[in-house]
Parts: structure tokens; sequence; C-alpha cells
């Protein structure tokens, strides 16, 4: 035992002493800052393809729902009874189903448990001391399970793991098969304003009356995945939600004098509305102004009592991932259509909201919906459900064809900018979730970056053609500095498990937002961009992408190797700090001797089988081989003549070139490039990560000059390059990024203004560069890099 020890810990000191000097290698500027992800990604399979597609085995499973609903708004209780049909698309038997109990995280004994770290604190309120008691006493939230059966009544054993529970089939769950059961539950709806949570009621003590807002509010599907298996991760609060698409038929027996949105269309309006509001919704179905359905004072007048008679709404939705409602009498609904023209589907864009936002919500709320639904359909996929709403709940979260959204008005509606520009950008923002996740359905409990990044980069685009001034606060570079420049302890990847993000706005909202505006507007350009980011939005909607689907299809179908890029600012921590550090000058002197020299050099035979294998050597070998390349000489590669070329040249003799005076030049030419001043540039990267150099160059006579310098620039040497340019004006000063495009975290040493005494360098003629070639590689001509230029 004890040798065996001492080996290992000898092997442990030699590991640790290369990896040090790797590191600490002055002479190392080669990272892997240029190399391909390779393994970092998943293989590639039948399911999902090397080019980012889904492939010609993909499968995904679906769960169809049936439930009916019961809300008791004085026992503030939500009943339900649910049949869900589970279909097996999967070549896999299953032996038993996971289910989400997502309302159990408002449970104090049931919730998944997930604490942070914590310090005694300088102040704080009884209610949170109470709160901190121990043992943690149940305070009567999360489901109560009443019956779990299969579909003639029997019942089903399970187990409750916190927010999962796992139901055991009665027999394996073939490919192909479906398995129907039944549900039924009920729960104590929370107060979503004290508890926090995405649902649960709202009240408002000036009128008495509630706002419900429900979600993740039955029973529902985990996702079986080909790349993950069941995804049962425990619901914690933070990392949203992994959901199967099928097909919702729910009925919600609410109090007679609610209004209710709901996911899906409604099918009984007729028996709901009274014959005004339906007269007013058949009209606003050709609308070009938002119509109020059920208008400011109607609502007004529900407050004021509460009816003890009950209306049971029905509502459908098809192949959505979720299903989200909200219920209450405060509510004033507006709506207008709006037509997509990619798919010429008619969209009813709506708006449901209290009194208490009625000043914002009727001027802005259903117009932004159409207009986010329009600008995101140019990005993505033409939107492609029937309905589109945003309802005021002083939240802001996501949901099929719903979504919930803050905005009110002071009491006598008057509003200030910010709250108005906020509201914009909240509904922006919550019905953009409609593509990602809803749509292009990715799995936020484990990336919240996929939806929430993805998703605040068009909502970014969708801001800006909405008000061109519009104040975003995530998408523009500059706007993710002050998160870049934070210590890296501070930091994790963008590529983290949503549980695990410390700065979960900045990393998985503006950083992932950021890289792909950055991708657009500085890296790929706009014409390869787009296209590559619609190509995703189509092959994933309605599927499971994962992040190497993204990243593969934006390298697919652009023709850019973005790897560096992902590498750099999805899977580390660096910051873009590049600096300028030297410029040197130089004139051109056109008496000088340097360019009289002598190269001389041995013409070498090209090295044709140091890389390669023995077989190939050998035919070569036997002259009763011809290839293909011999017969057939439009085969022939430069290779090809070139080793041939040299068949008849001694080997063994020194060459010589001798360079050709500057006298050789013509008055014209010694005209010509008279006033030309070389610069060279030295740059350092000082944060990591690497970028592009943007420069603006700016003359003494006043006019500037701009140029980019592809990030492969640094691909040879990832801390120090340099590069040269000539002008025949005088320069005055250099800008580094002046757009502040990259999020350079430093910009103080982005510009150069003070020149060095000019020194000087000589200008020959043209020679044949092929002859040259391989003798004098050093000799390049500094007019065709100045030509390149201008
Ligand atoms: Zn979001």
């Amino acid at each position: 035992m004890k040798r065996s020890l001492n080996i290992f810990v000898f092997l442990c000191s030699m590991v640790s002493i290369s990896a040090q000097n790797i590191q600490n290698n002055p002479g190392s500027n080669h990272g892997n800052k240029f190399e391909q992800l390779g393994t970092i990604l998943p293989t590639p399979n039948n399911y999902r393809t090397a080019s980012g597609a889904p492939g010609h085995d993909y499968w995904q499973q679906r769960a169809d729902y049936d439930i009916s609903a019961y809300l008791d708004e004085d026992k503030l209780n939500l009943k339900g009874s649910e049949t869900i049909t589970y279909y097996n698309n999967s070549p896999d038997e299953l032996e038993y189903l996971w289910i989400q109990l997502d309302e159990n995280q408002q449970s104090s004994v049931k919730n998944a448990g997930y604490d942070n770290s914590s310090v005694l604190p300088k102040q704080t309120s009884s209610s949170r001391l109470s709160a901190s008691e121990l043992p943690a006493k149940d305070n009567g939230f999360g489901i109560n399970l009443e019956k779990v059966t299969d579909a003639d009544g029997k019942p089903l054993s399970y187990v409750v793991n916190k927010t999962m529970m796992r139901i055991d089939l009665p027999k394996k769950l073939k490919k192909g098969e479906n398995f129907k059961f039944k549900i039924d539950w009920n729960y104590n709806i929370a107060d979503r304003m004290k508890m926090g949570g995405r649902g649960g009621y709202e009240f408002f003590p000036e009128d008495g009356n509630y706002l419900f807002t429900m979600t993740q509010w039955y029973p529902r599907l985990c996702v079986y995945s080909d790349f993950q298996g069941w995804q049962n991760h425990q619901f914690t609060g933070r990392g949203e939600f992994a959901l199967t698409f099928g097909n919702f038929k729910v009925k919600m027996n609410v109090p007679a004098d609610h209004t209710i949105a709901s996911t899906g269309v409604g099918k009984n309006f007729s028996e709901v509305l009274t014959p005004e509001q339906l007269a007013r919704w058949q009209k606003a179905q050709n609308a070009t102004e938002p119509v109020e359905i059920v208008t400011l004072d109607e609502a007004k007048k529900a407050e004021k009592s509460k009816s003890k008679n009950r209306k049971t709404w029905v509502f459908e939705a098809e192949n959505v991932r979720d299903f989200a409602w909200t219920s209450s009498r405060k509510f004033i609904w507006d709506a207008m259509p709006q037509v997509i023209a990619e798919n010429n589907n008619k969209v009813m864009c709506m708006s449901l909201y209290p009194k208490e936002a009625y000043g914002l919500y009727r001027k802005y709320s259903t117009k932004a919906v159409a207009h986010t639904i329009k600008t995101y359909s140019d990005f993505t996929i033409p939107y492609p459900y029937p309905v589109a709403q945003s309802i005021e709940a002083a939240n802001g979260m996501e949901y099929p064809m719903i979504c919930f959204n803050y905005g009110r008005t002071e009491k006598d509606g008057t509003y200030s900018e910010g709250i108005k520009n906020g509201m914009l950008g909240v509904i922006i923002h919550e019905v953009g979730h409609n593509f990602f996740p809803m749509i292009i359905n990715s799995d936020e409990r484990q990336w919240s970056w996929m939806d929430e990044g993805l998703n605040t980069f068009v909502e970014y685009l969708t801001e800006e053609l909405w008000d061109n001034k519009f104040p975003s606060k995530r998408g523009p570079a500059h706007t993710i500095v002050d998160y870049m420049k934070l210590p890296k302890d501070q930091l994790e990847p963008i590529m983290s498990n949503s549980e695990n993000i410390i700065q979960f706005g900045p990393n998985a909202y503006s950083k992932p937002a950021t890289g792909l505006n950055i991708l657009r507007e500085t890296i790929m350009g706009r014409e390869l961009f787009d296209k590559a980011f619609k190509t995703y939005a189509k092959r994933w909607a309605f599927r499971h992408p994962e992040p190497a689907d993204f990243f593969r299809t934006m390298e697919d179908a652009s023709g850019e190797d973005l790897d560096w890029f992902w590498r750099g600012w999805f899977y580390s921590t660096d910051p873009v700090d590049i600096a300028i550090d030297k410029v040197t000058v130089a004139t051109p002197d056109f008496d000088g001797k340097a360019n009289a020299r002598e190269f001389k050099y041995k013409v070498e035979k090209p090295a044709l089988n140091d890389f390669e294998d023995i077989s190939k050597i050998r035919n070569r070998e036997d002259k009763k081989i011809t290839f293909y390349t011999d017969k057939d000489t439009s085969t022939q590669d430069f290779y090809w003549r070139y080793d041939r070329g040299l068949e008849n040249v001694d080997t063994t003799k020194e060459y010589t070139i001798k360079g050709e005076a500057a006298e050789n030049l013509t008055e014209k030419e010694r005209e010509k490039f008279k006033n030309l001043t070389g610069y060279q540039i030295d740059f350092s990267n000082k944060g990591g990560l690497v970028m592009p150099l943007i420069l603006e160059f700016t003359f003494e006579d006043g006019s500037k000059l701009n140029d980019k310098i592809s990030a492969q620039i640094w691909r040879k040497n990832e801390k120090t390059v340099s590069k040269t340019y000539f002008f025949d004006k005088k320069l005055k000063s250099i800008q580094l990024d002046p757009m502040k495009e990259t999020a350079d975290i430093d910009t103080s040493n982005n510009f150069w203004g003070t020149f060095s005494e000019p020194t000087k360098f000589q200008v020959f003629k043209d020679r044949q560069q092929q002859r040259a070639r391989g003798a004098a590689p050093g000799m390049v001509n500094p007019m065709q890099a100045a030509g390149k230029k201008n």
C-alpha cells in the first residue's frame, strides 16, 4: 500500500510540474484559442448531425393534456383533474415516467432544498427571522395529490422526490405506444407578491380583489430525450423548465364575473361573454387599432361586487410545450389582428390589464405585441400560433401565446418615460419568449442562455426597430463591460448550469445577447449572420435544440469558423482588453544600399515524405504504378508541378538573387512613394479574449480612415501582434475599437497619438517573386501591403 502511494505522489508531482511549465513558459504564445471545439461538443449521431440539424432518426416525445380546473377564490385554492396521454416516440422501452410538481417549490417541506450560503445580517425583519426557524414547519403550500390512476381508475404506484414524481408503469411502454393516466390534485395558491415565484395571486387591498396567474399549475411531463434521458433535475425556483410538446384541452371553472386569458384559443366565448362583448370580439377580428372587448367601465363595475355564480371557460391549444392562464374580475381586455406575411397567419394580438395599468397598456401593449411577433418572425420563423397576449401582472414571465408583464401608472394615469420603456422592454422580451424557448424548445433547466440569451438578442433587434433611440440595456457591447471587468471569482462561463450562476442577468441574458450582436455586426456581418440564425430557428422550431446544434448551425450555414468565438465568449470568462502598445514610424529612403543585398540559397527538394505513410512512398517507388494525376493532367495541382519542375535543378549548387537598386525606380515611382510613411502598430492582448482589431486612423489634415482586421490575426500569437500600414498623409492618431464594438474593458490603452521619430525604409523595384520562393521568405513587397489598404 505504502509503495503504491509513493508512486502516486511521484506521478502527481510530475504532472503538476509539467503543467506549470506550460503555463509559465514565456516562449509559448500559442494556447488553444483557435483550435476546434472538437470533443468539447457531443459526438454527432443519427439524432443530431455534425451540421447542427436534426438527424434522420430524430425523435421527440409528446404529451397531451385534458384538464378540468376549479378556482376557489374564497379558499384561495386551485383544484384540478387531468388526463395525460404520453406518446413514446423514442426507440427505448420506458419503465417509468417522470412528472414535474413545480408547485412544491412553494412548500416549506417539499421544496428542492437548494440552500445558498448565508451570513449574519446587519438588520432583518421579524418575519424573516421566523421564516428561518428550525425545523421548517409545513406552510401548507405545494401540491396535494388526491389520486394517481391509469385510464380505468386503477391506482398507479408513484414516488415523490421533492419537485419530481416518478410513476411506475404497469408494463413497459414500447416504441410507438402511448399510455393514458389520470392525476387529481389541488394546491393552496400562494401570494406571489409576498412569497415570490412565477404564479399565484396578487391582492388589491383598495378594492378587495385578486388577480390570479396560473403557471406551472398542473403536474406535467419531464422531457425524455436522446441527449439526456429524463430531465428530472429539481425545480429550485431558478432554472426554468424543460417541457414536451403536446395538445391541450382545458376547462377552467371560475367566478362568473372573472375574465380569463389563456394559452390557446377560447372555444366558448359565446357562452362566457356578454352579447356586447362578443360583438366587440367579432369587430376586433378586422380592426386596425386595438378594440376593447371588456371595457374599462365594465372592469370597474365588476370590481365592486363578487358574483356567487360560476362560469366555465374552455380553451384549446395545439403543439405547445406548456399552458398558463390568468383570471380576475379586474381585467380590461383589448385585441387587434396582425398578419404575418411569410405564412399569412392572422394573429389576434391582445392585452389584459387591471385599471391600475390602463394608461400605459391601452396605448402600447397590444401594439408592442404585434410589433414583436412580426419582427421576431422576420429574424426567426413566422409566428405559427393564432393568438399572442400580454397580461399586466406586476412581473415578467413567459408561456406559449401568453405572458405576464409589468407597467402601472400613477393614480392619476400619468407615468414616467422610465416606466414606459421598462414596460415596452418587458413586453417585447416576454412575447419574444414565444420563439425562444416556447417554439425553439431548448432546455431552460440546464441552459438559461439558450432561451434568455437568444431571446434578449432578438429583443434588442426588436426594440431598435420599435424606436431607433430605444434605451436598450442589453445587447450593445459596451453594456457588458462592467460585468466582464469583475474579478474571476465572480464570473462563470455562459456554458454553466442555470443553478450555478452567480450574476444571473449578465451571464444568461446580456453576455450571450452581446456575443450574438458582436457576431452579427463585427465578426460575420448581417447577411451571413441573419441567414445562419434563421437556419437555426427553422431547424429547431418545435424541437429540442442543444448548444452544439446552435454552434454548429451558425458555422454550417455561414461558412465562418467560429469555434474560437464559442471557446472565448461562451466557454471562458476572459474579457477583451486589447492595447496599442507602440507605434513605430518609418519613411522611404530611395538611396539606401540595403536593397542591393544579395540573397543566397540552395534549392531544396520538397519534403514529400516526412508526413506520409509507407504505403504511399512505396507506391511512388514502384515504377509499374501510374497515378491518376499523371494520366489526367487536369488533376495536376501546384505541388505536382513544383515537384516535377525541380527535376532538372541542381540541388547542390548555391544560387544568388541580387537585390535591385532604388535608382532603377522611375521618376514617376519615386514621386508616387515619396510622401509615404510606414506605421507599425504593436498590439497586446491583455484580457485574454481575442477579437478583431477595429482601427480608426485620423490624419493631420483631419481626414479619417477605418480598417478591420479579423480576429484570426491572433492565431499564431495570442499575446502580441503587429500590423503595418503605409499612408501618404501624416497620421495624427489611432483609435482602437472607436465604436466600442468588442466590449473592451479598458479603453484607456486603445488610443495612440504620439509617434516616434521616423526611421527609414528602403524602396526597390518589384521582382519575379516566383524565383525567390523558398529562398528569401522574409522578403515582402511593402507596396503591395500599402496597395491593399487604399
Ligand atoms: Zn426571459
